[in-house]
């Protein structure tokens, strides 16, 4: 079978996939890294264990009208785990009869697990963040002040690790100040006495603890001419910058934040790290990180 192909709804009705097979599920998919990451790590499984020899993680193009169909279609064919991406990670909550509590208060699922009756939902992307951070920023939730810029799907998956890690203090930002009340008072109504103070974009909260990390969750940066989305001269002098970007692997925040001598990272790190734990789920092994980590950056070249 071939791994580097885009699959469709079609296929999976035409083609036998023999071995156990994975795939990640998205629209548009073409340049999604799981691929590369994953049969990168199921390989390096295999060279130890037999087991692993014939599994395969595979690309499919479901458009948000197909997956209801899709889903039942997947299981038939036996595949093991999903991952889903843009736009499928909301829509599928109401798809799937077992969801994990994380990902319920997430209210998003980016991993699926087979099971008899169909599929059981988890959503990692928080974890991989907190593994990101400890890893590229050398910190975590716990005891820290915490200021997230968007009020989409990361955001809130970012909100709702910080909260279940113990963050000191929670700042929410975004554009869209409709949006944001949205996103802060459903959190509200899962979360007891959490205190979450909004601001705009524009003017940070002022009296800022130390110590501190500002998530980027929101799409600016994508483009490379794309302005900063707040002024890192606001922040104190010890707070972290993480950017949930990673392609351009450096954006303007990432710069402006250095140049004032702060530390600043990309979201390489959370998209590898919330695909380990997604094929850790399938395998039941320990996977490779730094393989994975590896095979993103090549395919991202
Ligand atoms: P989403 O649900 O579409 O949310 C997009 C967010 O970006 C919203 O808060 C939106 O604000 C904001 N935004 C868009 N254009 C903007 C602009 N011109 N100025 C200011 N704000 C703007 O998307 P998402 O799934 O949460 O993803 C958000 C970002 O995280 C994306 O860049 C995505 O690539 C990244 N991400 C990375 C990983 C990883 O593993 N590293 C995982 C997930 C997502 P409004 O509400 O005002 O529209």
């Amino acid at each position: 079978m071939d791994t580097e192909k885009t699959y469709s709804l079609e296929d999976l009705e035409t083609v036998a996939f023999s071995g156990t097979s994975l795939a990640v599920i998205g629209h548009p998919i073409k340049h999604s890294l799981s691929p590369a990451m994953h049969n990168a790590a199921l390989a390096r499984l295999g060279e130890t264990d037999e087991r692993f020899k014939d599994w395969a993680y595979y690309r499919f193009d479901i458009r948000p009208e197909q997956l209801a169909e899709a889903l039942p279609l997947f299981h038939k064919q036996r595949f093991r785990g999903l991952n889903l991406t843009i736009p499928h990670k909301v829509r599928a909550l109401d798809l799937i009869k077992e969801i994990a509590p994380e990902a319920q208060s997430m209210g998003a699922v980016n991993t699926l697990v087979r099971n008899e009756a169909g599929y059981s939902g988890l959503n990692t992307d928080g974890y991989g963040l907190e593994r990101g951070l400890a890893i590229d920023l050398d910190i975590t939730f716990e005891g820290i002040a915490v200021m997230i810029l968007g009020a989409g799907g990361a955001a809130r998956a970012a909100a709702v690790q910080a909260i279940l890690s113990g963050c000191s203090n929670l700042y929410m930002g975004n554009r869209s100040e409709e949006k944001l009340q949205g996103l802060i008072s459903g959190l509200g109504s899962i979360f007891d006495q959490t205190d979450i103070q909004s601001f705009a974009l524009n003017t940070l909260p002022g009296d800022l603890p130390e110590p501190g990390i500002v998530i980027n969750a929101t799409a600016l940066g994508l483009n490379p001419e794309d302005p900063a989305p707040i002024d890192v001269a606001q922040l104190p002098a010890e707070w972290k910058v993480y950017d949930m970007i990673y392609n351009p692997s450096k954006t303007l925040l990432m710069k402006q934040a250095e140049a004032r001598g702060l530390e600043a990272a990309n979201g390489l790190s959370m998209l590898v790290h919330q695909g380990a734990r997604a094929l850790e789920a399938w395998t039941h092994q320990t996977v490779d990180a730094d393989v994975m980590a590896a095979a993103a950056r090549e395919a991202l070249k």
